[in-house]
């Protein structure tokens, strides 16, 4: 799966500021969410596709 791919499957997490996509040296990708550093309410690695979020943000208007 490429970058491409899982911000197609992601739900909201796919065009989300807080999220953090990343290789891995198995030649896919994972999604990380940044917010789960500092917030419990945040899944590290979110179950998607995610379709609600009270974190969403879009990229740029943070
Ligand atoms: S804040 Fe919500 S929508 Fe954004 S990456 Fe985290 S889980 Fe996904």
């Amino acid at each position: 799966m490429t970058e491409n791919d899982i911000r197609g499957v992601a739900g909201l997490c796919g065009t989300c500021a807080h999220a953090l996509i990343r290789p891995t040296n198995k030649g896919t990708v994972y999604l990380r969410c940044a917010l789960a550093a500092t917030d419990e309410r945040f899944a590290r690695y979110p179950r998607l596709p995610v379709h609600e979020c009270p974190g969403f943000t879009r990229p740029g208007s943070a």
